[in-house]
């Protein structure tokens, strides 16, 4: 660079630090924004909701996996898959392994307000061919005898362990239906579970023939909660019940029903937008 050269630039620079202010340009403060940032949305509540727990095991594998330890591992590794995100908060209905009567938890989620219900479970049958996971929502009438047979199983556990007593709990179920139709969530309890179905279908987990069923589970009676009850498989079948106690596979189940969460949300905000 020449002398005449360097002598212009140097002057270039002084002209430009004088029509800039100099020093006092490092100093000046950022413009305060005078904008209130926007609210973070409040995040969901999901309540999961390991099935049986205590002196119910609910179903036992051939090798003696049970049911109520199971839906446990899982509904944890979804806990974690959830609050990971920092998009919701995650209550379960039974945190320890203990006996928690069916209405007890949905009045637990009823008065928490939950925006979601996940019932998780694992099924058996007398034929120990039949495998897949289903998803199930309430409904007065049953779709098929086999949800009939399942929902009344999974109903038991009140009147088993605690002496309660079903009598009441066709006329709840109809009552709660009417309340829930009211307010939208039976359309959003099948939503759910479709999503669960659709992605379940995505991941290449076994699925039984129409997956999406429906009957009277006393557990997905909360009026104000979208809910679902998820079969994860069958402890009857030696494949199924292998699976669903291999971690690999509880948590490729977990970050399945996250996606569905995830989803299940997207697509009711979508909706709302619109
Ligand atoms: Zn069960």
């Amino acid at each position: 660079m020449s002398a005449l050269h360097r002598r212009n630039l140097l002057a270039g620079l002084t002209g430009l630090a004088a029509f800039c202010g100099g020093d006092a340009l490092a100093n000046t403060p950022a413009p305060k924004t005078v904008r209130k940032p926007a609210p973070l949305p409040r995040p969901k509540l999901v309540f999961l909701d390991p099935g049986h727990g205590g002196r119910d095991p609910g179903a036992l594998g051939l090798r003696g996996t049970q049911e109520k330890s199971v839906v446990m591992a899982i509904a944890r590794d979804l806990q974690k898959e959830l609050l990971a995100g920092g998009r919701y908060r995650v209550l379960l209905t039974r945190s320890t392994d203990s006996f928690v009567a069916l209405r007890e938890r949905v009045a637990r989620a009823q008065a928490a307000k939950a925006d979601l219900f996940l019932s998780l479970h694992a099924d058996s049958n007398d034929n120990p061919d039949v495998r897949g996971a289903s998803v199930y929502t309430l409904s007065e009438e049953a779709t098929d005898r086999e949800a009939a047979a399942l929902a009344a199983r999974e109903n038991r556990a009140d009147a088993m362990i605690s002496g309660m007593k079903l009598a009441d709990k066709d006329d709840s179920v109809a009552r709660t239906l009417v309340a829930m139709s009211q307010r939208g969530t039976v359309n959003d309890s099948r939503r759910l579970a479709d999503t669960i179905v659709q992605t379940f279908n995505r991941n290449g987990f076994r699925l039984l023939p129409r997956t999406h069923r429906q009957a009277g589970f006393a557990v997905l009676t909360a009026p104000d909660v979208p809910a679902a009850l998820v079969e994860l498989g069958y402890l009857s079948n030696p494949q199924d019940e292998k699976l669903l106690t291999v971690r690999q596979h509880q948590l490729s189940l977990a970050r399945a029903l996250r996606a569905s969460v995830d989803a299940h949300f997207a697509a009711g905000a979508a909706t709302r937008k619109a």
